[in-house]
């Protein structure tokens, strides 16, 4: 069964105890949900321990937004899949075009860590993107084809019951500037047309495919409408309790 899932980046905003008051916000308005839609929270890593704590008798799965690519040891600043795993996460965002931009994160690194968080046991949230120049230029297709190719193709069809796609086009994240929900929608179709030639047409059909890139309350019904679209991966919204359960709702 496919699954809706509306998960919140927090990417590097808040203090633990903003976190705390923001993840505390998130499952007191979560009871209006459909049980049908999954809520997933990412927030820094410092974070993690708190804010499980403050999600505890939510249904409100854990994120963090980046691992290791190594399971551990020597490696200064890293955080491993155990640890994550440790505090309660559920999930990792992996790929996200900002760790692709400016920490030279590849697809090679990517397949690592994959492979890591499915091993320890955790499920992932894998973007992929576009950026403007290749938009320009008419290869959006072949990029996130590519990119989905390069690390999922390192993957069984039993895997991917525990891998999520966000489909997040560079030049829409954080710039008030989303896909039209027929543009996001022709890519979803094109990596769902991957993912089936690959590994059938029932792994395709249960694979969930999230938009990402200034999705908001007065959008995400139109862009949640299209019948390959499947939900959302929420930067700047996700900030604020309000907005990021006003997503939720819209389906
Ligand atoms: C993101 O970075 O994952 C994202 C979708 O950001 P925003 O919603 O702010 O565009």
């Amino acid at each position: 069964m496919r699954k809706f899932i509306v998960a919140g980046n927090w990417k590097m905003n808040t203090t633990v105890p903003e976190g705390v008051e923001l993840a505390k916000a998130v499952a007191k308005a979560a009871a209006e949900v459909p049980a049908n839609v999954e809520l997933v929270v990412a927030p820094p890593f410092t974070h993690l321990y708190a804010v499980a704590e403050a999600l505890r008798g939510s249904k409100i799965a854990l994120s963090a937004q980046n691992c290791a690519d190594k399971a551990k040891g020597a490696y200064t600043g890293e955080v491993s899949v155990d640890m994550l795993k440790s505090v309660g996460c559920e999930y990792t965002i992996l790929g996200h075009s900002e760790r692709r931009q400016y920490y030279g994160e590849t697809d090679a690194k990517l397949v690592e860590k994959v492979k890591l968080a499915l091993e320890a046991g955790l499920k992932v949230i894998l973007c992929v993107g576009e950026n403007l120049d290749e938009r320009e230029a008419g290869k959006h297709f072949d990029v996130v084809k590519a990119q989905t190719e390069n690390v999922l193709f390192n993957f069984s069809a039993d895997d991917m019951s525990r891998i999520v796609i966000a489909y997040e086009p560079v030049w829409a994240i954080g710039t008030g500037k989303t896909a039209t929900a027929a543009q996001a929608e022709e890519i979803h179709r094109c990596i769902r047309s991957v993912i089936e030639a690959r590994f059938g047409k029932a792994v395709a059909d249960d694979l969930t495919i999230l938009y990402g890139g200034s999705c908001k309350p007065s959008n995400a019904k139109e862009l949640f409408q299209e019948p390959d679209i499947d939900g959302g991966l929420i930067g700047g919204a996700a900030l604020k309790a309000e907005d990021f359960i006003g997503i939720a709702l819209s389906f």
